[in-house]
């Protein structure tokens, strides 16, 4: 496996307002734990021993990292929390972690409120990441949906081929 590149500031700069689509997979929080290029291994780990406002401070100098990013680094100083077992199903047709009482799924969109008749609700982001040329951008239009689709294709080794965009849908 390879580790994921770290982010240089100009990146950081040109996503502006997008949360981190690299780094470590926090499962319990849905987030991607950004790493930076601007700041050496030796600095974050003496970072770490500092209050919060001075690692925001510090991040936000050193990597032109915003507020959302900066808490993001600051809540997983040891990597990813660990995800407990209760915490979430797999979705049982996709596999995706979901809540356990979960009776539908944003990613694949299958529906078993009646376990006897499962439906299909729509056309299944899961399936449209799998059968993606490298190079689509495939659009989700909820956040819940975009992190599972970030966590699908990461599973399905396609993160680096395809991009999966986050649009809210056009209210009028
Ligand atoms: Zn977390
Ligand atoms: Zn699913």
């Amino acid at each position: 496996m390879t580790s994921p590149q770290p982010y240089t500031r100009a990146e950081i700069e040109a996503l502006g307002d997008q949360l981190p689509e690299r780094g470590a997979f926090c499962p319990s929080c849905g987030l991607y734990i950004p790493e930076f290029a601007d700041i050496s291994a030796e600095e974050l780990t003496e970072l770490k021993q500092n209050d919060t406002l001075t690692i925001f401070k510090t991040l936000r100098e050193k990597t032109g990292c915003n507020l959302k990013w900066a808490k993001i680094w600051s809540q997983h100083p040891d990597g990813p929390h660990p995800l407990v077992a209760e915490e979430t199903a797999p979705c049982p047709y996709c596999g995706v972690p979901l809540h356990p009482g979960a009776e539908q799924c944003l990613l694949c969109r299958m529906d078993w409120h009646d376990p006897t008749h499962p439906k299909q609700l729509g056309r299944s982001i899961a399936d449209q990441i799998l059968e993606a040329e490298p190079g689509t951008q495939i659009e989700v239009t909820s956040h819940s949906t975009w992190l599972l689709a970030q966590h699908f294709a990461e599973l399905h080794h396609r993160r680096d081929e395809i991009t999966i965009h986050f649009a809210k849908s056009e209210k009028a």
